[in-house]
C-alpha cells in the first residue's frame, strides 16, 4: 500500500497486473483480468461470451442476487433451475429438464464450500450446444478433476468482497479465462472498450474505442492488499478446512439441526481422487427452525448470515418472468431451513465451543416446548 501511495498510480497502476499474474499462476488460468467487483466480473464475462438479447442462460434458483442480475445486465434472460440439495448448486437432471430452444448458456454457481458437480453440467451442456460459464465468485481455492473453479467452460469469476475466502479492504472481483479472445474483450470492456498493449499492462495504448465498454477497472490499493493477502491464502484455506470439521464434530447430534454440510470432493465415485478439492468460505447449517435460531444465538450476541432468504424466481426484479412459490422445491426449502454460521479464520476453539454450546441450549429448548405441547 505504501508503494501505491508514493507511486500516486491509484488507477492504471504496476499493481493490478501483478495480482492477475500471480492468480494466474494460483489457479492455472492462462488469462486472469482484475475488475471492481465479482458482480461485474459476471456480465463482462457474459458480454465478452457472446450473449445476445433473448438468450436463455441457466442459473440456479438458489444463489446470490448478482447471478441472475448479471445475466439481464449483459442482456439475457435467466433461465431457472433447481438445486441438489448436498451441493446447494444446480441439479444436473433438473437442468436437463429446464433446456429450451432458446437456452445457450449455462451458468453453475459453486455455494459455500463446494462446487456443482461440473462433470454432469458440462455432459449436459455438450448434449445441447450450451456454453458452460461459472458464477466462481465464492469459489476460490476450489478444484476438481485438476481444474480450479471458473476453468471447467469458456470462464469463471472470483469476487474480493471483504468476506470472501480471499477479501479486498473494498470490492473487487476478477475474471479467469483460458479463451484469449474471451480475454482481451473483457480487458477492454472494463476499460471503455479500449484495446492495450498486453493484457496486464494499463495504461491501454489506444484511445479509441472498438467496444461501448464500461469503467471495470480494480482500483491499485485493492490489488496491493490482495497480492499481500494470496501469500496467506492456502493458510487460511487449512485453518478454515480445521474450524468446518470442529464445528461438524460439536454439532454431529446436535438436536433440532437437519443438515451439516456434506464432504462432496474427493468421494470415491469421483474420478479426480486427490485434484478434487472443496474450500470452506461458509459453514452452512439447515433447521426447521431457522428464524427462531437466528434470534436465539442473536439474543447471545453472536452474529449469524442467512444465505440466501429468498429465492431468485422470487425476487421482484424478475417478476416478470412469472415464477410462482412451489417450482423450485428444493431451492425454497434451503431459503427457508439454512443459516451459516461465525466462519473466519481468526476463531479459536473456545468461539466454537460458545456458539456451538448456544445452539445446544437452543436445541434442548426446542425439546422442551415439543413435550409441553
Ligand atoms: C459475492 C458473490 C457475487 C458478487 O460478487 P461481488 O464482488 O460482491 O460483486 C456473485 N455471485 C456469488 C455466488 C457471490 O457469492
Amino acid at each position: 500500500m505504501d508503494e501505491v501511495f508514493r507511486s500516486g498510480k491509484f488507477s492504471h497502476g504496476k499493481q493490478v497486473g501483478g495480482l492477475e499474474s500471480a492468480l494466474a499462476d494460483y489457479t492455472g488460468a492462462r488469462h486472469v483480468i482484475g475488475v471492481n467487483s465479482g458482480t461485474d466480473a459476471l456480465v463482462l464475462l457474459l458480454r465478452a461470451c457472446g450473449v445476445r438479447p433473448g438468450d436463455g442462460v441457466l442459473v440456479p434458483a438458489y444463489s446470490f442476487f448478482a447471478t441472475a442480475s448479471a445475466v439481464v445486465l449483459a442482456g439475457g434472460t435467466p433461465q431457472f433451475v433447481d438445486i441438489d440439495p448436498q451441493t446447494y448448486a444446480m441439479d444436473p437432471a433438473a437442468l436437463e429438464a429446464a433446456v429450451t430452444s432458446r437456452s445457450r448458456f449455462v451458468m453453475p454457481v459453486h455455494l459455500f464450500h463446494t462446487m456443482a458437480d461440473m462433470a454432469a453440467v458440462t455432459a449436459v451442456a455438450r448434449r445441447h450446444g450450451l456454453t458452460v460459464v461459472e458464477d466462481s465468485a465464492e469459489a476460490i481455492g476450489m478444484r476438481r478433476h485438476g481444474v480450479h473453479a471458473g476453468l471447467h467452460g469458456a470462464g469463471g469469476v472470483l469476487s474480493f468482497f471483504p468476506s470472501k475466502t480471499l477479501g479486498a479492504l473494498g470490492d473487487a472481483g476478477a475474471v479467469l479465462t483460458d479463451d484469449p479472445e474471451v480475454a482481451a474483450t473483457v480487458a477492454a470492456l472494463r476499460h471503455h472498450g479500449r484495446t492495450g498493449r498486453t493484457l496486464n499492462n494499463f495504461p491501454a495504448i489506444s484511445t479509441e474505442s472498438a467496444l461501448p465498454g464500461a469503467n471495470s477497472k480494480m482500483d491499485d490499493i485493492q490489488a496491493a492488499v490482495l497480492l499481500a493477502k494470496l501469500s496467506l491464502l492456502e493458510e487460511h484455506i487449512a485453518r478454515r478446512a480445521e474450524l468446518a470439521d470442529g464445528y461438524t464434530t460439536r454439532l454431529q447430534d446436535a438436536p433440532g439441526i437437519v443438515r451439516l454440510p456434506q464432504a462432496i470432493a474427493g468421494k470415491p465415485d469421483d474420478r479426480g481422487g486427490y485434484d478434487d478439492r472443496d474450500v470452506y468460505y461458509v459453514y452452512l447449517i439447515e433447521t426447521e427452525h431457522r428464524d427462531d435460531l437466528v434470534a436465539h444465538l442473536d439474543r447471545h450476541g453472536i452474529g449469524t448470515e442467512v444465505y440466501y432468504p429468498l429465492p431468485l424466481p422470487h425476487q421482484p426484479a424478475f417478476a416478470q418472468l412469472g415464477h410462482q412459490p412451489g417450482e423450485f422445491p428444493r431451492a425454497e426449502a434451503a431459503a427457508r431451513h439454512a443459516v451459516a454460521l461465525p466462519f473466519h479464520p481468526d476463531l479459536g476453539s473456545g468461539d466454537l465451543d460458545r456458539v456451538c454450546d448456544t445452539i445446544r441450549s437452543f436445541g434442548a429448548f426446542l425439546a422442551g416446548t415439543r413435550t409441553t405441547a
